[in-house]
């Protein structure tokens, strides 16, 4: 699970957060969003996943693919559906985590499952000092592979205690590997979540006020 900390919820249009990209609503925001879904816990969702298209944006927008691999990628709505599915296994998974609940086998199914493929399809290189996982040709199932990877290297070698999901419950709830030194962190953003957050309590306090007064 690639960690989340250094994604900039910056409106690339406004160069600042804006409402609509706080609201997750904006679609400049969506084009360079690294997550493919928004507003989990909403009423509307944004899935940013429309098409193989899309996750081959998204997976060179978070690194998992090289450009030159992207433009070679093709696959259709079975091969989306595949990585749909893995995604949001990898959610229920790593939520429960967050969460301390049990993890969901049927999930945690589909990660192993899709571990395997992606590991049957991969080979092992030499870097650095150790190895690492890298993939040729250009398979549909090449967009998730690596994904399906760094999810079950977390599951085996941790850090799973800095597995959370981000306090903003009633929209947000993403998941984030929380990377300070005592393990403070609550929002996946300071500039999205924190800041919604923020307006949340803010909202809160003006109708209690209201009601109040
Ligand atoms: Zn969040």
């Amino acid at each position: 699970m690639r960690e989340q900390a250094g994604a900039s919820r910056k409106c690339p249009r406004e160069g600042r957060p804006c409402s609509r990209c706080v609201a997750s609503r904006c679609s400049a925001s969506a084009a360079s969003s690294r997550r493919p879904l928004d507003g989990r816990a909403t009423a509307r969702p944004v899935d940013y996943l429309h098409s193989y298209a899309d996750l081959v944006r998204w997976a060179r927008h978070a690194d998992l693919v090289d450009a030159a691999t992207a433009v070679r990628l093709d696959g259709g709505d079975s091969a989306l559906r595949t990585a749909v599915e893995l995604r949001e296994a990898i959610f229920q998974v790593f939520s429960a985590i967050g969460r301390g609940d049990a993890v969901p086998a049927a999930s945690l199914a589909v990660v192993q499952a899709r571990y395997a493929e992606a590991a049957a399809a991969g080979h092992l290189v030499s870097r650095g000092s150790g190895f690492v996982w890298d993939f040729d040709g250009s398979a549909p199932g090449r967009a998730w592979w690596p994904l399906a990877i760094s999810a079950v290297e977390l599951l085996t070698h941790g850090p799973l205690e800095r597995v959370k999901v981000c306090a903003l419950q009633t929209s947000c709830i993403g998941l984030f590997l929380d990377t300070t030194k005592n393990r403070s962190r609550r929002w996946c953003t300071t500039e999205g979540c924190c800041l919604d957050a923020k307006l949340e309590r803010q909202a809160a306090r003006r109708k209690a006020a209201r009601a109040a007064g």
